[in-house]
């Protein structure tokens, strides 16, 4: 990874949602962070908290409500016709269901096809013929599979094909939005091994969205955590595991089952009450405070803004120092 070199810019991100006169959905309300050359960040957090809108939005699936989305330096709310084609080229989308997101009607030859069709990149029937099982060679397919259709795959299957339909244009950035979240648990992680690798034989850069910590672990460089629309920590992933300064991490890491049942049996879980609250019309203070164990007044008056309290390390959350204690006293122990 070359932190050098940013690939992706973003600044201030707002994406709203009005759904009534008096009602807005703030989706994602004002999310900055910078994605390096090389590099894969996981964004985390419980369904609705806006990780995969803020994604959609980072690449352009979504126009923005406010801020700045830079792509190798350029505004990518802004550009043109051309401009949107040309990215897709260098920007490409995995999804999380390999179910919807492959068309039923097409053999998995023009599925994987389209992208090159697109942007002319392969010369003959030929080329394209021996591109098609490359790719598919490289997903872990038979490139006899060319010629099924998708309903003949199982879910992982599926999830390859879409793998080789992302590769296939020869991509820079991958926005991987859940694409494991659909699959059986056994094949979860033969996926996500397939990522690790692909991302680095090709030098990808990426986003990597999960709703949980355990998986994302393993592909991530850097990790962030979402809740209600706001990037609440965002850490190199081994000081986000063992080093969490948000109470909402603390309690994501601790919900990861551990495969040892004498210490799974004993371990203390953080239990979180009830649901996230209503992203509709949120008010001023800390989003987290109806949940957290530590709250104090401040947290529901002043919203605390994320802020680095140590290399490449950032929290949002007032009571940080006190958590910063509380880990040094554990590692002291
Ligand atoms: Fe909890 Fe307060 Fe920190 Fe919010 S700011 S996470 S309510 S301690």
């Amino acid at each position: 990874m070359n932190r050098q070199n940013p690939i992706l810019e973003v600044k201030h991100l707002k994406k709203y949602f009005q759904i009534g006169p008096k009602k807005v959905v703030k989706a994602v309300d004002d999310v900055s962070f910078t994605i390096y050359e090389g590099e894969t960040l996981g964004i985390v957090g419980e369904s609705g908290c806006g990780k995969t809108t803020c994604g959609r939005t980072c690449v352009g699936v979504y126009d923005k409500t406010d801020g700045q989305v830079l792509y190798k330096g350029k505004d990518i709310h802004k550009l043109n016709a051309a401009g949107r084609k040309e990215l897709t080229k260098h920007v490409q989308m995995i999804f999380q269901d390999p179910y919807s997101s492959l068309d039923p009607r097409l053999k998995v030859h023009d599925i994987v096809a389209e992208g090159m069709r697109i942007h002319k990149l392969t010369m003959s029937k030929e080329q394209e013929r021996q591109a098609v099982q490359d790719l598919l060679r490289q997903v872990g397919l038979n490139p006899e599979h060319a010629s099924r259709y998708v309903h003949e795959f199982s879910g992982g299957q599926r999830q390859r094909i879409g793998i080789a339909r992302a590769l296939a244009v020869n991509p820079e950035f991958l926005l991987c939005d859940e694409p494991i979240s659909a699959l059986d648990v056994s094949v979860q992680a033969q996926v996500v091994n397939l990522l690790v690798e692909l991302q680095k034989e090709r030098g990808l850069t990426s986003i990597f969205i999960a709703h949980d910590l355990s998986m994302v672990k393993y592909i991530s460089d850097r990790v962030g955590v979402m809740y209600l629309g706001n990037m609440v920590e965002l850490a190199e992933t081994e000081e986000l595991y063992s080093n969490p300064l948000h109470p909402y991490t603390e309690a994501l890491l601790s919900a990861i089952p551990i495969p040892n049942p004498d210490i799974e049996e004993t371990r203390d879980r953080i239990q979180l009450d009830g649901e996230a609250p209503s992203p509709v019309n949120v008010k001023e203070g800390c989003r987290f405070c109806t949940r957290c164990r530590f709250a104090e007044d401040i947290c529901k008056s002043k919203t605390p803004q994320l802020q680095v309290v140590r290399e490449n390390h950032l929290v949002a959350c007032h009571l940080y120092e006190q958590k910063m204690d509380e880990n040094q006293e554990k590692k002291d122990a």
